[in-house]
């Protein structure tokens, strides 16, 4: 795939900020009720095809908000929700339906606040998705946002930029620790765990005894279905059904995992919750595909760690909205102040 980061100003681009500037309106709006009503934090998505030609456009799916609470997940974000495999399939079915005017269409993920590195990295893995299969044109993913890192952490108290400077360093260096371990010096539990399937595996222990193990499930109708993601997953909801406090946390436990390369899914989903080491699993004869398609998992850490979507093999274009009024992130701080109590979370102890 060529460069496909063809944000410069173009009248179709142009026509989308106009556009958007209604939709990210309303979202904020839902975002807003979420947080009145106690369902979730400031935040809100959506996915929208927009055509160039006729100028018609349609939501796909809903708008998504926040879930961590409602999930137990740290990085069930807006975005995330949005780009839930439903929505996936609706979106692909209908880009099918519409392929004789596929030059004419933009899909616009419309998000209330600058996206975190986790789910960049999904939105780059769908975007080349899309394209890969032929149902999008290259340079037709726009990913629209109106608060950025700083206005969510003056506002909102939400700090998402310690995220994206960890994956800016190299593999390693990080937050996380990145380890190897020969299968065979591997202990018997972890490997009798992973033995039970031959796609990549992932176990996550904590304090000696394993919480949660699972596989790749990708499929066309969920591109980021990976090991790391699922089994991350099921670990918060263990502790979610045990009735841990803040499940999203899973207080340094360790990921063992079968990729035999890091990519910045499996790593941002590490962040998120609050996983200290990464031990990658060698000589288990698995063949691992890359977190998107078309790039390695090293581009793709990149591309995700370059400010502003302006790597040159990144598959969106993105634009900030100016004039955002962000009522749901000062909805949020209003509401902090009237409880007097925070549940704020960042996987990332600021301190
Ligand atoms: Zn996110």
């Amino acid at each position: 795939m060529q460069n496909v980061n063809l944000c410069a100003q173009t009248p179709v681009l142009d026509e989308i900020r106009n556009v958007a500037e209604g939709w990210i309106n309303e979202i904020d709006l839902f975002a807003l009720h979420s947080v009145e009503n106690g369902v979730g934090g400031p935040f809100g998505a959506a996915l929208y095809l927009y055509n160039s030609a006729t100028k018609a456009h349609e939501m796909i799916g809903e708008m998504m908000g926040n879930a961590v609470l409602s999930t137990g997940c740290g990085s069930a974000h807006a975005e995330d929700r949005v780009l839930h495999s439903s929505h996936i399939e609706i979106l692909k079915d209908r880009l099918a339906q519409l392929a004789p005017q596929k030059d004419q269409l933009y899909l616009v993920m419309v998000s209330s606040a600058e996206s975190c590195p986790a789910c960049h990295s999904k939105e780059q893995i769908v975007a080349r998705d899309l394209m890969s299969c032929g149902l999008l044109d290259e340079g037709h993913f726009i990913v629209v946002y109106g608060a950025t890192y700083q206005d969510t952490a003056e506002v909102a108290g939400f700090h998402d930029a310690p995220y994206f400077e960890d994956i800016q360093k190299d593999i390693g260096d990080g937050l996380i620790k990145v380890r190897h371990l020969d299968v065979a010096d591997s202990p018997a539990d972890i490997r009798q765990a992973l033995a039970q399937s031959d796609q990549d595996s992932c176990v996550i222990v904590q304090n000696g005894h394993i919480l949660s193990c699972g596989h790749d499930n990708l499929s066309p109708y969920a591109p980021f279905a990976s090991a790391s993601y699922l089994t991350i997953q099921s670990a918060c909801c263990t502790q979610k059904d045990q009735g841990v406090n803040q499940p999203w946390n899973l207080r340094g436990a360790v990921l063992y995992t079968t990729q035999s390369d890091i990519g910045p899914l499996t790593y941002t989903e590490c962040q998120w919750a609050n996983i200290s080491a990464i031990i990658q699993i060698k000589n288990t004869a698995r063949s691992s595909s890359t977190e998107a398609r078309g790039i390695t998992n090293q581009t793709l850490f990149k591309i995700v760690g370059t400010p502003d979507y302006s790597h040159p093999d990144s598959a969106i274009c993105m634009m900030k909205l100016d004039n955002f009024a962000n009522l749901a992130q000062h909805g949020w701080k209003n509401r902090l102040e009237q409880i007097g109590d925070s549940i704020l979370y960042n996987g990332i102890d600021a301190a």
